[in-house]
């Protein structure tokens, strides 16, 4: 592995470090403010670190529809998201947003029964341009309530600045529960506006998933595939149709690696295979006069 690679494995085997700080970050923000130290304020509607703007492009869009105007300040907070999402397209989703780790969590106590469900393209941006419409004939910002990273943020803010919490983050209950015990991860895979119009902006040779059928030892039925079980969100890694829905989670290609590193990670001109925690291979033990 060179160097990039190395950083690029790193990366993802850092994941749920990163998740959990992200979690950790919203809930630091309230008590921050709350101590009166502002250097950062908001949540993942529009965040403000010094004085960096971040603004969720959902948030930005809403805001256009409803008032038919430009806001600067929003504008300018949509470079450096529109550009991760350029470069990595939904990796936001798989790295930082809170409703995915807690439903990842979730998932744990509730397994489900397995199933993969195939990616429909058209289906998914349909749902979009249907929240899109819902948005601007609502005449209120009614994404505002299905926009989960920030609902989440409003969640800890109202709970540490106010002591009580809006009853709007019953959604967040209600959507976890249904999502994960009953529809097997439908919300992220098929359904968020935020994590879609992330998804919008996902340059073709941005970092994406890639198969190659021969390197792969596994079984062809699809859903006892190691990579396939792994997918936090029920796709096939093994498909060559994973996006729109695919969030660049790593976690197939880290599996993948125990196998046949089938899957790998593209970026630009770059691939790599993921390493995952330990890097003992299942089908080829390290021997001991290689340690
Ligand atoms: S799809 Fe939506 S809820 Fe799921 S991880 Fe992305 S932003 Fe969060
Ligand atoms: S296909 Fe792989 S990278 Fe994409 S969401 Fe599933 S496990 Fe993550």
């Amino acid at each position: 592995m060179n160097g990039k690679q190395k950083v690029l494995s790193f990366l993802f085997r850092k994941r749920r470090v990163i998740q959990v700080l992200s979690l950790a970050f919203l809930v630091m923000i309230p008590i921050l403010n709350v101590l009166k130290i502002t250097f950062v304020t908001g949540n993942y509607y529009s965040l403000r670190i010094w004085k960096i703007e971040f603004v969720d492009p959902l948030f930005a869009l809403q805001d256009f529809l409803l008032t038919l105007s430009l806001n600067r300040t929003l504008l300018l907070g949509l470079i450096i998201p529109v550009g991760i999402a350029f470069f990595a397209g939904k990796i936001f989703c798989s790295f930082i947003c809170p409703y995915n780790l807690l439903a990842e969590w979730l998932r744990k106590i509730f397994p489900g029964k397995g199933r993969v469900y195939p990616v429909h393209s058209r289906r998914y941006w349909g749902i979009l341009v249907g929240w899109l419409i819902l948005a601007a004939l609502a005449g209120f910002p009614i994404l505002y309530f299905v926009s989960m990273p920030g609902q989440i943020g409003v969640f800890f803010s109202d709970l540490i600045f106010l002591k009580m919490v809006g009853t709007e983050s019953l959604i967040i209950v209600v959507l976890l529960a249904l999502d994960v015990v009953v529809f097997n991860r439908i919300w992220c895979r098929e359904l968020c506006p935020v994590g879609a119009l992330l998804q919008r902006f996902h340059y073709k040779k941005g970092l994406i998933v890639s198969y190659s059928e021969m390197d792969c030892v596994c079984s062809m039925n699809e859903t006892e595939s190691p990579c396939v079980m792994r997918c936090p969100i029920h796709i096939n890694p093994k498909s060559n149709k994973i996006y729109p829905s695919c969030f660049n989670c790593g976690e197939c290609v880290k599996e993948c690696y125990f196998y046949g590193e089938a899957l790998k990670m593209n970026f630009m001109n770059l691939t790599a295979n993921l390493t995952p925690r330990y890097q003992l291979r299942k089908e080829e033990p390290i021997k001991k006069e290689e340690m």
